[in-house]
């Protein structure tokens, strides 16, 4: 069988521990077809079989078939389309030490992944901070913070209590630097001229 060139596309959306290109091991003589038979999400990505690496199954959470081995596969991410790489270095780190469920795919590339969790780490903070009736300083900040990268997601969409957040905001932390973010986020949307000259 033709062996894929290891760095045949420089394309991949890197990982911040694995990097952008597949990572060869030291395993040796396991074949692809050993590779390929050992998980059917293989089967169905291009993989680069110099990268494999082996399972410890016992410790692998499944329902009849573990993964017996790990490989850099190519994915493409749902999200943005881009091409990306779930290492074997890393299938290991989700199988066996946080022991998710051993047919969890990984469909986001590693960019949108860190998005995702920030959006809802940000919706989480943002949904409880925007019931407060009297919020301080620093609530107000973090649900001004949250409520700008919300915005800029499209996630929030709500003018009417953005507009009010804001003003909130002017009139409390005036000079906390994500108050000025807000605003300028806010103004960038406005199709409207600006009202707000008189400050
Ligand atoms: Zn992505």
């Amino acid at each position: 069988m033709k062996k894929k060139k290891l760095s045949q596309s420089a394309d991949y959306v890197p990982h911040p521990r694995y990097g952008s290109e597949p990572i060869p091991s030291d395993v040796k003589g396991v074949s692809t077809e050993t590779i390929l038979r050992s998980h059917w999400s293989y089967r169905s990505s291009d993989i680069f079989p110099e990268s494999v690496l082996m399972a410890d199954t016992s410790k692998q959470h499944f329902n009849v078939f573990p993964r017996e081995c790990y490989v850099d596969m190519r994915k493409t991410c749902r999200n943005c389309q881009r091409p990306f790489i779930f290492f074997a270095a890393e299938q290991k780190h989700w199988f066996e030490v946080l022991q998710f469920y051993v047919d969890a795919d990984c469909v986001h590339c590693p960019e949108c992944r860190v998005q995702r969790t920030a959006a809802k780490r940000a919706f989480q903070r943002y949904s409880s901070l925007i019931l407060l009736a009297n919020p301080t300083q620093d609530e107000l900040q973090q649900l001004v913070d949250a409520a700008a990268l919300l915005h800029a997601q499209g996630t929030l969409k709500s003018r009417e209590r953005l507009g009010q957040l804001k003003n909130a905001a002017l009139r409390l932390i005036p000079d906390y630097p994500g108050t000025l973010a807000l605003v300028e986020a806010l103004r960038n949307q406005d199709a409207f001229p600006a009202t707000e000259e008189g400050d």
